[in-house]
């Protein structure tokens, strides 16, 4: 592991890797006083869509970690900019979800249903206040021929007592439902990590995705050349390399281990 290169800038998860539910992992707020001391590129890169940038911000700031609100690309904002390349401004929409997908699509121009009734697209991002008559709308929806888009796949949210039912989860309920398979935003898919790189201003080969679990993360970022880092106290543990073909370039527990490494190699 010794013979990689020291990445250059950095793309970042966040459920699992800086925190879990309300609590800091171990070594977070010091590595991102690290990159931002040392003037390294980073943005925070989360499929959670459940937040606007300003309200990551602000929730990173009560963990003690200050930074700017254009620091984070979210699945929201990625679904957000794939249907207004495909839909116009206007189109009616049902969404699943709270305010950052809810804002990301307002902010394209997009008319939020309150039913099924004349939706062109149905949008489901993570929802902590999910109903019966939210799934059931969205079912009736996609049953009526309305596109379905998941912001992102993953179908658990580690927090700090445990496995918490994930956007995949609510996903799978509406699949189960129609027999439609949804378009799937947000990591792993190619494009939303390339779009991350653009706002970065980096090349791959030279940064680095951090993240907990390996089917969105790492082999998403595997796929676009990204190097990769793996900690192993997230979504998908140890476990998880066992379900990789390629292995990571980094392998550490959490972020206090990665740094401990960095400081290491540091001239
Ligand atoms: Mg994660």
């Amino acid at each position: 592991m010794n013979d990689k290169p020291v990445p250059a800038a950095y793309l970042i998860d966040m459920d699992g890797v800086i925190y879990l539910g309300n609590k800091l992992q171990p070594g977070a707020a010091e590595f991102v006083d690290y990159l931002k001391r040392k003037e390294i590129p980073f943005l925070f890169l989360t499929n959670n869509a459940s937040l606007t940038p300003e309200g990551y911000r602000r929730k990173l700031e009560k963990l003690g970690i200050d930074v700017s609100a254009d620091r984070f690309y979210t699945s929201a904002m990625a679904t957000a900019e794939y249907m207004s390349e495909n839909w116009p401004a206007g189109t009616p929409v049902y969404a699943i979800g709270i305010d950052g997908i809810r804002e990301a699509l307002r902010a394209k121009g997009f008319r939020l249903l309150k039913s099924h009734k004349g939706a062109k697209v149905v949008v489901v991002g993570f929802d902590p206040k999910i109903t019966y008559a939210r799934l059931r709308e969205a079912t009736l929806a996609i049953s009526n021929g309305a596109v379905f888009i998941g912001t992102n796949p993953d179908v658990s949210l580690p927090t700090e007592h445990g496995i918490y039912p994930g956007n995949g989860a609510i996903i799978a309920a509406l699949k189960a439902a129609t027999g439609v398979e949804p378009i799937i935003i947000g990591k792993p898919s190619p494009t939303t990590f390339l779009e991350a790189l653009k706002r970065l201003g980096t090349s791959p080969g030279e940064t680095a995705m951090i993240g907990d679990r390996i089917e969105t993360d790492i082999v998403g970022a595997q796929k676009v050349g990204l190097l990769t880092v793996f900690l192993t106290s997230g979504a998908s543990g140890e476990e998880g390399l066992k379900r990789l073909t390629t292995p990571p370039d980094f392998v550490f527990r959490h972020l206090e281990e990665f740094l401990q490494w960095l400081k290491s190699h540091d001239d």
